[in-house]
């Protein structure tokens, strides 16, 4: 009898219980039909062109919240009339999520824009990263096309080191730590960043937190269901939950997965915006229970928005010959380039003490260690 306790789902259970003080403050049993905030779009089914019902100013500032609806014109933002605007702002929302861009709000409209999401907006002053543009996304190979539909935050923001430090706010439940640095280690596995995390009274490039309701960023929380969490564009580095959610370290029906949601959010801080790659991390929405990994979608974002790192005015490959010379100019060399470069290519001689070069070249420096061997004249 006593070894059930161990049973995996009584885990499962423990783990919620344990989240539930902090991550949210009803421990109602989770349930699919629980409200969200988004379910006013229920009741405008079948709405179109030219229809005046009372909830359609909800849905305005719906998709003026994700960025699909900018009026000129204020007023018109908070009246009930479904006008040309809000029609093309609806075909676009259509497009972005696979959906025929009728205008109309139909079922999978419907379906599509109650489900849980991020708080990040899919488009930025009128521009829609979800879509391609330019075929700049575009590759191809002998009989392979691909469109890749990852993009990336207005201006292009990124980081212009390698490696992160993270730390979380006080008081974060340590439970919810775990699926973090495993998010951030997929990223680590997946790119060229490396990430280690510092004590909550440290300084560190990325933070992360439980917030609710209106936290004094610009970007309030709104319950239970709706929108999720949160980050912001390189280099700010801020990265909350919505601690009025159901969240869970595994995978469980009703509760959203801490470790997926920091995968996607994580993906923010290093500067992609949203996909319209169903799988990718990347896409704006997900399912209760719904756990997702790194999609080759994501990981090509990354790689296209930092492989013009030779536009910075730093060296991006730097090679060094250094075979004689005395310690103190050696070091001097050294120390100077440590920070002025991204990867250094060392080629020395045997008498080179890799203490002292590892001990000089550490930090967000890449490494590569070439022996010679010695030449007999
Ligand atoms: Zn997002
Ligand atoms: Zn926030």
């Amino acid at each position: 009898m006593a070894s059930k306790i161990f049973h995996p789902i009584s885990f499962i259970i423990l783990i919620f219980i344990l989240l539930a003080p902090i991550c949210h403050a009803n421990r109602s049993i989770p349930s699919a039909k629980n409200s969200s905030p988004f379910d006013f779009i229920k009741s405008l089914k079948g709405c179109h062109k030219g229809n005046n019902t009372k909830e359609i100013h909800e849905l305005k500032s719906y998709l003026e919240k994700f960025g699909y609806l900018n009026y000129s014109n204020k007023t018109h933002a908070t009246d009930d009339d479904f006008d040309d605007t809000m029609e093309s702002a609806i075909k676009t929302y259509q497009k972005n999520f696979h959906i025929k861009p009728s205008g109309i709000i139909d079922d999978e409209t419907i379906s599509k824009m109650t489900a849980p999401r991020c708080g990040v907006p899919d488009i930025v002053d009128g521009t829609n990263y979800m879509q391609p543009r330019d075929n700049r996304h575009e590759s191809s190979s002998s009989n392979i096309h691909i469109v890749s539909h990852y993009s990336f935050f207005q201006g292009n923001p990124k980081w212009t080191k390698t490696h992160l430090t993270y730390r979380f706010v006080p008081n974060y439940p340590t439970n919810a730590i775990p699926p973090v640095v495993s998010a951030f280690q997929k990223w680590d596995a997946a790119t060229h960043f490396s990430f280690s995390q510092v004590p909550t009274n440290q300084f560190s490039d990325l933070v992360i937190g439980f917030f609710r309701g209106n936290h004094q960023d610009g970007a309030p929380f709104d319950g239970r269901g709706g929108t999720l969490a949160h980050a912001f564009a390189p280099t700010d580095g801020r990265f909350h939950y919505d601690a009025d959610e159901l969240w869970s370290v595994g995978p469980a029906p009703g509760y959203f997965h801490l470790e997926t949601v920091a995968v996607h959010e994580i993906g923010h801080l290093l500067g992609l915006g949203h996909s319209s790659v169903n799988g990718a991390i990347m896409f704006p929405s997900i399912e209760a229970g719904q756990t997702k990994n790194l999609h080759p979608d994501d990981i090509e974002g990354i790689r296209v928005l930092y492989a013009s790192r030779s536009e910075d005015h730093r060296f991006r490959l730097i090679i060094i010959f250094v075979v004689t010379g005395s310690r103190f100019l050696r070091d001097t060399v050294l120390g100077r380039l440590r920070s002025a470069c991204h990867v250094f290519i060392l080629v020395v001689d045997r008498t080179m003490n890799w203490d002292i070069v590892g001990s000089i070249l550490k930090g967000p420096v890449q490494l590569y260690r070439v022996q010679l061997e010695p030449i007999d004249f």
